[in-house]
């Protein structure tokens, strides 16, 4: 099933636009200060208010300070370094240097559009150069990005883009499949809509049999749910 990849696909140049590119989606959070969590509970009482109901009634009396901190996790990838996850490689691999896929991993986001959740799974993989990372790395990118305001797109180029400027594989390829919520929900109300974007470089872009063993992969672990 393996296929060996007899031409690298990868080049400096390429890790240089990536780079640039990955520079160019992360500007700095914001220049003003960052509110406080007494100044975000005023804002969802706000929202309360503005629904026609009474934050003060019992049901509601703790709801400013419950959603402040679900917030805080929904949105705790700001903290988070993707690059930083990535550092801790293992060597000793005895030359391994076929296709390391991870895949169908769960997670939660918020579109930057609604603030309404993004649920879905990734598939990520990489052909390593000498060195791997830890799997569970992987998912933790995911995640650190995930848990921010995004679009699917970004968010797929975002993954891939880290992980080949960190790892320096001979390729990434990424796969995200999500459900959109303020899609599903609301708006056009089109439940049971997915929406699948990918992110291919490297060896995966080069190499037709490399992507064709990547996709196939991923088809195999979606029909087994
Ligand atoms: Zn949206």
């Amino acid at each position: 099933m393996a296929v060996k990849v007899l031409a690298s696909g990868y080049n400096a140049p390429l890790a240089q636009n990536v780079l640039k590119e990955e520079k160019k989606t992360h500007p700095p959070m914001t220049d003003t200060k960052k509110p406080s969590r007494a100044d975000v509970e005023a804002a969802v009482k706000t929202i309360i208010r503005w629904t026609g109901d009474d934050p003060t009634r019992d049901g509601l009396h703790e709801t400013p300070a419950r959603v402040t901190r679900a917030f805080e996790e929904f949105f705790k990838g700001y903290d988070e370094d993707p690059e930083a996850i990535l550092q801790k490689t293992f060597e000793e691999i005895e030359g391994y240097d076929e296709m390391i896929v991870l895949r169908g991993i769960r997670f939660e986001s918020h579109c930057e559009h609604h603030m309404a959740p993004i649920i879905g799974r990734a598939w990520v993989g990489y052909i390593p150069r000498g060195r791997v990372v830890g799997i569970s790395k992987l998912a933790r990118v995911v995640d650190a990005y995930a848990k921010r305001l995004q679009i699917q797109e970004k968010m797929t180029a975002q993954i891939a883009n880290t992980i080949q400027n960190v790892l320096d594989p001979d390729g990434v390829a990424v796969v995200i499949k999500a459900e959109h919520h303020c899609m599903t929900t609301r708006g056009v109300h089109k439940h049971g809509t997915d929406m699948v974007t990918s992110r291919m470089l490297g060896a995966f872009r080069d190499n037709a049999m490399t992507r064709q063993e990547f996709l196939a992969l991923v088809t195999d672990n979606q029909l087994r749910g």
